[in-house]
């Protein structure tokens, strides 16, 4: 295989994907094999179901929050307004997750109360390290995809991409969760290169700056990526591919410890706490060539990271 990038300024639409293309990958499910090949397999090949935490309910929540935000003319974006979307926007959510309201027992109003303020209290993370006031997002929640070495697409949803007056792109992440930094920010870099490498593929413009925002400790991240790297990192991509690949053929992804065992759902299947993956399934391919779809579950896929 040869690498021939797609360039166009778009994402990919499924309707154009070159009949070459023959499978697609997310940063999520790319990170997921990264980190431990059989968490990759029982969440994309098993698709065991994943019970929503309050934490991750909470990180889409704000997510919500945030993208509606930049709705608001530039002076009304302030934490007040912030805070009034926060119950219409967990609302909305509920309307279209029934079971996110499974997560508080209806006897316990004041557990859903609290989690609502808690949102709120992530929000005005947000707001000590930017202001939206003075911001007009050129993209929120994209999906954003373009073909690498022929075969692949790849695409993700990228939280907001700010576009300078001269053209600089600045792709940022939101980070809601509380698990210790240092466990997921090896992850959290390799997404936001991921949505990088997409968007120098598309637009031909290396990002300026790869911004992670952690809202919980109001803190900002910038990485800035170059050419060079994104060239790398996409030999990287197409070697973490056909990995996956050969690891369906042979029907062998082994559990990878590691820190992030502690935030994983899946101990039941997992030969390292005692458990057993269920059968191979029939026939399995490790991914179809069209995009995923972020409305099919309204759950942030990286709002516990
Ligand atoms: S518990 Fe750890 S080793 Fe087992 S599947 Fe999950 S991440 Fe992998």
């Amino acid at each position: 295989m040869t690498a021939d990038p797609v360039t166009t300024r778009q994402p990919v639409p499924a309707a154009q994907v070159p009949a070459t293309v023959r499978a697609s990958l997310s940063p999520s499910r790319a990170a997921d094999f990264k980190t431990c090949p059989l968490l990759y397999r029982l969440r994309s090949i098993d698709r065991l179901p994943e019970r929503t935490s309050v934490e991750q309910a909470r990180g889409t929540l704000v997510h919500a929050v945030l993208e509606r935000l930049f709705d608001l003319p530039a002076a009304d974006r302030t934490p007040t307004a912030a805070g009034d979307l926060v119950a219409p926007q967990w609302d909305r959510l509920v309307t279209e997750e029934p079971e996110l309201a499974e997560l508080f027992a209806e006897a316990d109003p004041q557990a859903a109360a609290d989690f609502l303020r808690s949102a709120t209290e992530l929000l005005g993370g947000y707001f000590a390290v930017e202001d939206p006031r003075r911001l007009e997002p050129a993209e929120r929640e994209a999906l954003i995809s373009a073909v690498v070495d022929d075969e692949l697409l790849i695409r993700g949803y990228l939280d907001r991409l700010d576009v300078a007056p001269d053209g600089a792109l600045r792709v940022v992440d939101y980070k809601t969760g509380g698990a210790p930094r240092e466990a997921f920010e090896a992850r959290a870099l390799f997404q936001l290169k991921f949505y990088a490498l997409v968007l120098w593929r598309t637009r031909g413009v290396v990002p300026r700056v790869l911004r992670l925002l952690y809202l919980r400790d109001a803190e900002v991240c910038d990485y800035t990526p170059d050419a060079e790297e994104l060239a790398r990192f996409e030999r990287t991509v197409v070697a973490l591919w056909r990995a996956i690949e050969q690891a369906t053929e042979r029907q062998d992804f082994r559990p990878r410890p590691s820190r992030l065992c502690d935030w994983c759902s899946h101990h039941a299947h997992c030969p390292t706490f005692g458990g057993t993956p269920p059968p191979f399934p029939v026939g399995a391919v490790s991914a179809g060539p069209s995009p995923d779809s972020r409305s099919a579950s309204p759950v942030h896929p990286g709002a516990d990271e």
